[in-house]
């Protein structure tokens, strides 16, 4: 019996509306392999929902979000928004999306296709065979505390962490260690912030649970420079809102295009699925962006929303496979292409090596 799943697709602005276009055309593809029937709910969020009703963030995309089995996002954002008051912009669509929903962890992964090993800054050696999942604590911390305010001869913001929030990001990153090399990297900055001491302890206390995997613990200065370092040393490094947020842009850097990379916001009821770019209005509507990112984070919703491992698995199969036989976009065309794709044609490439 065929299986159904509710997806909630939100293509944004830019190029938004392309790359889904292509995750879309994959994720089709992998549902007549597996027999998944995927119904697609259309729902609005920033510029393109401004344009049709006022605001980034309509009510019906609060409501009909929360009523899907997962929601995949391209991005939002341009010029054409930028001069609007800062509640009434794209981006507070987006966070207001991301508090609404309540996905309180967010996975970055940060891997390094071999055949693109010469797209990034950092040498051959230091990159081949990096594979790192970064969990990020997303509803917490610095970015979320009270008191914060702006006075005119100073201002504050307030880290903190409940015993709950640490345990349940813990929990998340454990989880994934046991599916992938067993290692954990906490990243405080426990030699100075008492909130970083309390993040350790709870961490060693969670790790018990988790007799399997080793745990190690790392300061946020010392994971930076070890990022850049030595980055294959790190499985999974588990961190809070505003370490992860540093890190995981960093550890991005290591595969080289910005087009390449996934992203989940997971924990909540339904989880929000997007590339890590943003709308590149500069190469928006040309057919030429790279839709990789998007299609993996496709692949992040079939494994981490769905349980569908097995199709996502051929989802990463088949991406790697396309960049072996030498298909690329402009972005890395420079790296090994044998031939340079448009934006729908690498989304056709990837759709013709999913098959039983
Ligand atoms: P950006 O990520 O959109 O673009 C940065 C550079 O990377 C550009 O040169 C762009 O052409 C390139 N790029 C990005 N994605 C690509 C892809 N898939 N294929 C090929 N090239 C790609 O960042 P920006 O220029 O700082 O921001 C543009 C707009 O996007 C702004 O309005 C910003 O607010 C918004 N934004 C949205 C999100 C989101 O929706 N999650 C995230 C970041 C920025």
């Amino acid at each position: 019996m065929s299986k159904n799943y509710n997806i909630g697709i939100i293509k944004g602005d830019g190029i938004g509306p392309e790359i889904v276009d292509e995750a879309i055309k994959v994720l089709d593809k992998v549902g007549r392999v597996f027999d998944i029937n995927f119904e697609y709910k259309r729902m609005l969020l920033g510029g393109e929902a401004i344009d049709a009703t006022g605001v980034p963030f309509p009510t019906e995309t609060k409501e009909g979000a929360m009523l899907c089995d997962a929601v995949l996002f391209g991005a939002i954002g341009g010029p054409k928004w930028d001069t609007l008051e800062r509640h009434l912009r794209p981006e507070s669509g987006l966070l207001g999306l991301r508090a609404h929903m309540g996905t309180f962890a967010n996975l970055r992964p940060a891997m390094v296709y071999d055949e693109l090993v010469d797209a990034s800054t950092l040498k051959t050696e230091v990159l081949k065979g990096v594979d790192i999942m970064v969990v990020r604590e997303l509803t917490g911390g610095i970015y979320f505390g009270q008191p914060r305010e702006q006075l005119e001869d100073k201002a504050y913001n307030t880290m903190i962490y409940t015993k709950e929030e640490v345990e349940r990001i813990a929990h998340v990153a454990f989880e994934i260690a046991m599916k992938r090399d067993k290692r954990v990297c906490s990243v405080d900055k426990a030699n100075v912030l008492e909130v970083s001491q309390f993040w350790r302890d709870i961490v060693i206390d969670i790790a018990k649970e988790y007799p399997e995997v080793e745990l190690s613990h790392m300061y946020v200065d010392n994971a930076a420079m070890q990022l850049i370092r030595n980055p294959k040393q790190f499985d999974v490094i588990l961190t809070g809102n505003i370490f992860g947020d540093i890190l995981s842009d960093a550890a991005s850097m290591l595969s080289g295009s910005i087009g390449l990379l996934p992203s989940a916001s997971i924990g909540a009821k339904v989880g929000l699925f997007e590339p890590i770019h943003g709308s590149a209005p500069d190469i928006a509507g040309q057919n030429i962006a790279n839709p990789l990112a998007t299609i993996s984070s496709a692949s992040m919703m079939l494994r981490y929303s769905l349980g569908e491992s097995k199709a996502a698995d051929m989802i990463d199969a088949a991406i790697k496979t396309s960049l072996k036989e030498g298909y690329r976009t402009g972005d890395i065309s420079a790296y090994g292409a044998k031939e340079v794709c448009s934006c729908s044609r690498m989304g056709d490439v990837i759709a013709s090596y999913i098959k039983d």
